[in-house]
């Protein structure tokens, strides 16, 4: 492994470029602070997230997102007038025979793919990505965090918005030693997996409008066509999820024996024509929360600043995550200007 001595200095640290972290350096970058954020990832997004494959898109984290908060519905209001997202459905139906039912709440899509919305709200921020960091530790004047390779950020306020399990695990390894009130609420934190299947098909596939199934208590949670959805326009990508339950009975099998069980529940909605040009498997380990801390942020108690934030504080998904990374913000602008 190469091993790198930067030192960098900002006065905060964001920790993860998905949503929350996005919409968090989004609100900070406002005033005269230095704002870095770090990722493990090659890009931006988190769960946010865009595959190509063959000449298709397909989305495999994300696959859309509500906007049910007057706050929430602002921005996204900002993205549909630049044409960054679009109204995709009111309701899904489950496959049957049955029409779906709309609710009322629309469900938006990002053009271009999920992904396209954490690209467009990373220009201008200051992101180094790549970066896995290890170790997080309090310091005199703020914090110290290390990463694999050897890099050091010093500074001044830390904001963690990776899943709570991984947050943890970052200041255990920097030997912090937090109030146990606050370690008690990040521990009873707790997610559920998903595989997915991406595949790549030539051929008919038989999904309901817009192109789209979700059947939330079945073993097969969602199936989708990127292609209908309009982000795949070259090809026909089909998204799978497996549930909940299934994903934790599927996650210790070899990739190829998971990939083969998603492929056997998405086999009866293709034509007997219709051929799988490639499939691949993505396992995601902390897809959605289950329990979640009842707040939109966390603020460690008896340390230098350090506020918690991510879809596991306050409400769950897309838009969860976004409101919980605007609350951080906010929270950690009360501290450095109190
Ligand atoms: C399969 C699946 C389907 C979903 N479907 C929907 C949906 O249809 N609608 C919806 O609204 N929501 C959906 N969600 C949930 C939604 O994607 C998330 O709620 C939201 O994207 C979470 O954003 P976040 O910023 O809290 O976390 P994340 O996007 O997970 O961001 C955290 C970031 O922290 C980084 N990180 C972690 N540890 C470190 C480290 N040590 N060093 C550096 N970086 C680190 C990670 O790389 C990651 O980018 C789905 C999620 C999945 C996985």
């Amino acid at each position: 492994m190469n091993t790198d001595l930067s030192h960098f200095y900002p006065d905060i640290l964001i920790v993860g470029a998905g949503m929350a972290g996005l919409m968090a350096a989004n609100m900070l970058q406002k005033y005269d602070f230095g704002v870095m954020l770090v990722d493990k990832g090659p890009g931006v997004g988190g769960r946010l997230a865009t595959r190509r494959i063959g000449p298709g898109r397909a989305d495999h984290g994300a696959q859309f997102f509500t906007a049910r908060s007057a706050e929430f519905s602002r921005w996204v209001e900002q993205w549909r007038s630049k044409g960054l997202v679009f109204r995709w459905s009111t309701g899904w139906g489950d496959g049957s025979l049955a029409k779906a039912k709309p609710d009322g709440y629309p469900r938006y899509a990002v053009t271009g793919g999920m992904n396209a919305l954490a690209q467009s709200l990373a220009q201008g921020l200051n992101f180094r990505l790549n970066t896995r960091l290890t170790a997080l530790a309090p310091t005199a004047t703020g914090w110290q965090a290390e990463s694999e390779t050897g890099q050091i950020f010093s500074s001044r306020a830390v904001i963690l918005t990776p899943p709570a399990p991984q947050s943890l695990a970052l200041l255990d390894a920097g030997q912090t030693k937090l109030a146990s009130l606050t370690r008690t609420a990040l521990e009873r934190i707790k997610y559920a997996p998903c595989l997915a299947g991406l595949y790549w098909v030539d051929g008919p596939v038989n999904l309901p409008e817009p192109g789209a199934l979700q059947r939330p208590e079945a073993r097969i949670s969602w199936i989708a066509d990127n292609q209908r959805k309009g982000i795949s326009p070259e090809a026909t990508l089909i998204t799978v999820h497996a549930g909940p339950e299934y994903s934790q009975q599927l996650w210790p099998a070899p990739p190829a024996e998971a990939l083969a069980a998603l492929t056997g529940e998405l086999r009866p909605l293709l034509a007997d024509s219709t051929q799988i040009i490639e499939a691949q498997l993505k396992r995601w380990r902390y897809a959605l929360p289950t329990a979640l801390y009842s707040d939109r942020c966390l603020a460690a108690a008896d340390l230098p600043p350090l506020i918690f934030a991510g879809d596991a504080f306050g409400e769950p998904r897309i838009e969860g995550a976004a409101l919980s990374g605007l609350a951080a913000a906010n929270k950690l602008l009360d501290i450095l200007f109190k």
